[in-house]
């Protein structure tokens, strides 16, 4: 009987004919098989998968664009561009009505909420969301799945994640993208590019289904920290929408207007149970996060927000209206000021500016002298090309030392050890150089580095200064640092220029072509 359950399902099917006749086939085989054998069950779950995948289900898209937009705003503060931009790709899906056009890749730092802005998507168009993580997928098999006949098999993760959608149209996260690892399992980049090409896509082959199944209509929006690691071709297929992170004030407002509000909910309190004001929230931005996003402010609203709901639970008294002694009673002392500007109080110390895959940072790069013969020492964790930047920064220096001021003798007579701190966390790039150079100079002429000065910049063997990336999110890190000056190459005044003006209060900006121009304004 259970047969006859399975063919009146299969009645109901919206599946053409190629799969209707296969299932019939299969059923069959079923029919003939001896339930207490093993492969008896494989089978019947086969049989199960296809009637629970919605072959030719689509949820009736909504293109009202206005409201599309309203839902956007009401999740998210800020994202002027972003939101712009996914509004135009929906007007342009709206009008081809197809899904041929690139997909969406959010590209960002963590927690500034890409995946959030796609779920928003889903529910502006009336379509399911199902999220997929790649990180560290590294065989091809997760996506694709096994073959039947592989013990313990199961479909790819692709079928998988539709069938949990119940449609064959929804909002499709395709997380890390760019964590897709390689290995000798298969290349799961390759079998991605297929899910993603929309001449191919349309009969996606998954190993344990056996029969093709159409993605087509399905909407993919990826997602990446590192545009870098994406496998080329994968990254053409792509439309790459920068979602960079957030000032301090925009921290605050998207924790009073968001994620306050989501945590009191959560936990069953409604905002007249706690009140944290603006002051308070600048003093949990600055002194319990450190990041480019907002995840790790959520974390921390989330305990003030149990510290609310014990104290109501257990009848306690406690504070309604959060003061700074409740935040530290709560959170702990304040433990983050590393991100803050230290003054230079020693010559041969200077602040740079980093960018990595989690956002913007400040560093220092620090050197010293020791008697000895004249060797160059680098430590830090740097990568091969920052390594690579001091050697051209000491080289330039010893070339230029009558520019400088100093005698060549010098050279010879003492080691240099540069060192840039948090040996911990990895660094490269070429960026640090112009930081690095001042720091010799600033060393050797014994002078002291201007204050509230921060830098980043790119050298050459002839000294020129050549532009770097992640501007804005180096930017945002110096102001979080309380940077007052910025050097920065000439060539990067345009990326400065499509910064809005909010974010560049407060800061003075040099632009240079040459490394006298920064040692005059540094040193
Ligand atoms: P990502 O995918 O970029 O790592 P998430 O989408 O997971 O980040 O966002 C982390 C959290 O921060 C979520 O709760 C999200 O709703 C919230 N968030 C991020 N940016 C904003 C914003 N601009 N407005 C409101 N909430 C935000």
């Amino acid at each position: 009987e259970e047969v006859d359950d399975m063919a009146v399902k299969a009645k109901k099917k919206k599946w053409g004919k190629k799969v209707g006749d296969h299932f019939e086939k299969e059923l069959a085989k079923l029919q003939r098989m001896n339930p207490q054998v093993a492969e008896y069950s494989i089978q019947r779950n086969y049989l199960d998968l296809f009637l629970d995948l919605p072959w030719n289900e689509f949820s009736k898209d909504k293109f009202d664009l206005k409201r599309a937009e309203r839902i956007l705003n009401r999740d998210h503060y800020g994202l002027e561009d972003v939101k712009r931009r996914i509004i135009e790709y929906l007007a342009v899906l709206k009008l081809r009505n197809d899904m041929k056009s690139p997909i969406l890749c959010l590209y960002g730092p963590p927690g500034v909420g890409k995946t959030s802005l796609g779920k928003s998507v889903a529910e502006a168009l009336g379509r399911e969301y199902v999220r997929m993580s790649l990180g560290g997928m590294r065989d091809e098999a997760e996506i694709r799945g096994h073959r039947k006949t592989y013990i313990g098999a199961m479909p790819g993760r692709i079928i998988q994640s539709i069938k949990k959608a119940g449609t064959s149209n929804p909002v499709f996260i395709l997380d890390e993208i760019d964590k897709l690892a390689s290995s000798h399992q298969g290349d799961p980049s390759s079998a991605m590019l297929e899910v993603l090409d929309p001449e191919q896509n349309s009969d996606f082959h998954d190993n344990f289904l056996e029969m093709g199944f159409d993605l087509s209509k399905v909407m993919f929006i990826a997602t990446a920290n590192n545009l870098g690691s994406i496998q080329p071709a994968l990254r053409d297929r792509m439309e790459i929408i920068n979602v960079t992170g957030y000032t301090i004030e925009e921290k605050v407002e998207i924790a009073k207007r968001h994620l306050l509000p989501k945590q009191l909910k959560e936990h069953g309190l409604s905002s007249k149970d706690l009140k944290i004001g603006k002051p308070q929230m600048e003093k949990i931005v600055e002194g319990y996060t450190r990041e480019s996003g907002v995840r790790g402010l959520e974390k921390q609203i989330a305990k003030m927000v149990r510290y609310a709901a014990k104290s109501i639970a257990i009848e306690e008294e406690y504070s309604v209206k959060i003061s700074n002694q409740d935040v530290e009673k709560v959170l702990g002392p304040a433990r983050l000021e590393r991100d803050k500007y230290e003054n230079n109080q020693v010559a041969g110390v200077v602040t740079g500016l980093a960018w990595t895959s989690v956002g913007g940072d400040i560093l220092f790069i620090e050197s010293i002298l020791s008697k000895g013969k004249g060797n160059l020492t680098i430590t830090g964790n740097l990568g091969k090309v920052m390594k690579e930047s001091a050697t051209i920064a000491m080289e330039y220096i010893k070339s230029n030392a009558d520019y400088f001021g100093l005698d060549s003798e010098v050279f010879g007579n003492y080691n240099v050890h540069i060192h840039v701190p948090e040996g911990a966390t990895p660094k490269d790039g070429p960026s640090a150089g112009i930081t690095m150079l001042t720091s010799l100079v600033s060393l050797f002429t014994q002078k002291r580095v201007k204050k509230s000065l921060a830098m980043t910049g790119e050298i050459t063997l002839r000294g020129k200064v050549l532009p770097v990336g992640g501007i804005k999110e180096k930017i945002l890190a110096a102001k979080r640092a309380r940077i007052k000056e910025l050097i920065l190459c000439e060539e990067n005044r345009r990326d400065v220029m499509e910064i809005k003006e909010e974010y560049l209060k407060g800061l003075t900006f040099h632009y240079v072509t040459d490394m006298s121009e920064v040692i005059d304004i540094a040193i």
